[in-house]
């Protein structure tokens, strides 16, 4: 069975369609990615996924249930997690007290939210750096920390959006290794991307959107030479 399905979702804004009747799937253990030019639907379709709001027609299926319109904090308790592309930690805390607050989906009491944000962070390398102020990280350091954020739910379907977005090409290849390592655990993986060597690097599978549609579908290798993709970029 598929962990994510998605079937024919379309989400329109008053009049202008940003994701077209797309339909994806993923097996558990699988990291897709999703790529498409600036305005694609990309996000619009992580948001209609991660349950900020429900999609207009169609519908999305995890763990063969239709999530359609339950909210994010439902949807994470049932192991679906989310980073923002837009990264918005408690900025005056701490880091291990932004990541005890994802942990706290789990658990009811705060030593045990805060043993578990421990054992995320040292699992993530990062467990040196959980007294600093959230708002003193570096972008790749606040990135980390999402990511952080979100693994402390315990998920079993992380979805990312742009989470390499104005990192420096070590910190790229950084967050590809994290990134692996992380379905190594057993998390299985969406990966928004527009960092094209990342993306390929990473996935096992690539969706192409473009105009809300899919306009292709396959291995990093079949994708990169698709004619329909290389003109949907050029034409970016
Ligand atoms: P991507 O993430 O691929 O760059 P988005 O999903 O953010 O693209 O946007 C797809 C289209 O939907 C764009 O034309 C964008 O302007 C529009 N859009 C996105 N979010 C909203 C919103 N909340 N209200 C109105 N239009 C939106
Ligand atoms: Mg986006």
């Amino acid at each position: 069975m598929n962990l994510l399905e998605l079937k024919d979702v379309t989400k329109q804004f008053g009049g202008l369609t940003a994701v077209d009747s797309l339909s994806l799937s993923m097996e558990k253990g699988e990291i897709l990615g999703v790529i498409g030019p600036n305005g694609a639907g990309k996000s619009t379709a992580f948001n209609c996924i991660a349950g900020v709001f429900p999609p207009t027609k169609g519908e999305v299926i995890f763990d063969g249930q239709v999530i359609n319109g339950q909210k994010p904090w439902d949807l994470c308790k049932k192991g679906l997690a989310r980073t923002f592309q837009i990264v918005k930690p408690f900025a005056s805390k701490s880091v291990l007290y932004n990541v005890t607050v994802g942990a706290f989906v789990n658990t009811s009491s705060r030593g045990e939210a805060e043993a578990k944000a421990i054992d995320v962070l040292k699992l993530l390398n990062f467990d040196d750096k959980k007294d600093a102020k959230s708002s003193d990280l570096t972008i790749a350091d606040r990135k980390r920390l999402e990511i952080a954020r979100a693994l402390a739910t315990a998920p079993r379907l992380l979805l990312l959006d742009e989470v390499m977005a104005g990192l420096r090409p070590a910190e790229v290849d950084e967050m590809v290794e994290i990134i692996r390592f992380l379905r190594e655990q057993g998390v299985t993986i969406l990966v928004i991307e527009h960092i094209m060597r990342a993306i390929m690097a990473l996935s096992d599978r690539i969706v192409v959107i473009h105009f809300g549609k899919k306009i292709a579908e396959g291995t990093p290798e079949t994708v990169a030479s698709d004619e329909n993709v290389i003109k949907a970029y050029l034409g970016d």
